[in-house]
């Protein structure tokens, strides 16, 4: 079997295992089958995407990524969201961490976005977010513009004020008196009009800048804690120098401009913790030299793209 597709294989069942492993863990620990259930959805819902991805031909791959999206985007956002009513933005997470609550949003954070991301980077914003399976059926997956300088400190201070919001209405409302009822209500709540406003604001700024993940490049809080780990992921995608014949579509047509050329030009795999693992450069590459390959390497230069050198 070719060396690639074999590759394919094993990626497919790692996923595979590594949420089956997850599910059986916390089932045992918990008590609750409905784990198990859960994470061999995702686990599945992920394999079979990796592995669509791996054997479709080149510029088809993409649809193995977006079948991962919209299933799990779909389950995260409509079951567990809005049926379940759990929610899952990061001041849910904020809400359940401070009153104690080691399930829901925390164990979501914990598995997706700080665990997860040591061994897969941040492939959750790649393959499963539920605002990116909706952003990314715009028109601009190309990017027309390289990284506008210093915007992305609003993620930052978006962050914050999530923060500061969770501990206002936490001291104010004293959400810790409230029956269990009103307090799932008023998670609730939060969920519906947090996304209603992320939809809003990602929508209109990709329309703005022509660029479908300006929204996670620039106002997104969650890279804030996902960019910690994913520095140190084992995954990472990573270009075969020898073969590389210098067309340059990978850089352009990378959704978060990640300078790929750079990274392997200085034989490095691609360090940046704003590579979303979408792999649309592997998808688009006419040489079949880039994929995604398995190491521990840290402590070489993080380059960012911004505007001038784009
Ligand atoms: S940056 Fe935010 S909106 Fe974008 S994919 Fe990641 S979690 Fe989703
Ligand atoms: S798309 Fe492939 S061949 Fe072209 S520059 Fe990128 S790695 Fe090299
Ligand atoms: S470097 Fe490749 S995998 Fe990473 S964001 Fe760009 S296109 Fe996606």
């Amino acid at each position: 079997m070719e060396k690639k597709t074999k590759n394919v294989y094993i990626d497919s069942i790692t996923i595979f295992l590594f949420f089956l492993v997850i599910g059986v863990i916390l089932w045992k620990t918990q008590g609750h089958i409905f784990f198990l259930f859960n994470f061999l959805y995702i686990g599945i819902a992920g394999s079979v995407g990796e592995l669509l991805f791996g054997i479709l031909p080149r510029g088809k791959k993409i649809w193995g990524r977006k079948l991962t999206q919209i299933l799990i985007g779909l389950y995260m956002l409509g079951v567990l969201g809005f049926l379940a009513r759990e929610n899952m933005q990061i001041e849910g997470f904020f809400i359940y961490l401070l009153a104690g609550i080691f399930s829901g949003p925390v164990l979501h954070f914990l598995i997706a976005k700080v665990g997860g991301t040591l061994l897969f980077g941040r492939a959750w914003c790649g393959w499963a977010c539920w605002t990116a399976m909706v952003i990314d059926f715009l028109p601009w997956m190309k990017p027309r513009h390289g990284r506008l300088q210093y915007w992305g400190l609003l993620r930052y201070l978006h962050f914050f004020l999530s923060l500061a919001l969770v501990l206002f209405l936490w001291s104010g409302f004293k959400i810790t008196d409230l029956d269990k009822y009103s307090f799932r209500e008023l998670n609730w709540s939060i969920l519906i009009i947090g996304n209603m406003l992320y939809f809003t604001v990602a929508i209109i700024l990709a329309a703005i800048l022509k660029d479908n993940r300006a929204f996670c490049k620039y106002v997104c809080p969650i890279p804030v804690l996902m960019k910690i780990g994913s520095r140190f992921s084992i995954w990472k995608i990573e270009i075969e120098k020898d073969s590389c014949i210098e067309c340059g579509l990978c850089e352009k047509n990378c959704p978060m401009n990640i300078k790929l050329l750079s990274y392997m030009k200085n034989n490095q795999r691609v360090l940046s913790t704003e590579c979303i693992g979408c792999q649309q450069c592997v998808n688009i590459c006419p040489e079949n030299i880039i994929r995604y390959t398995k190491k521990i390497d840290t402590g070489f230069k993080e380059y960012l793209n911004f505007k001038n050198n784009a």
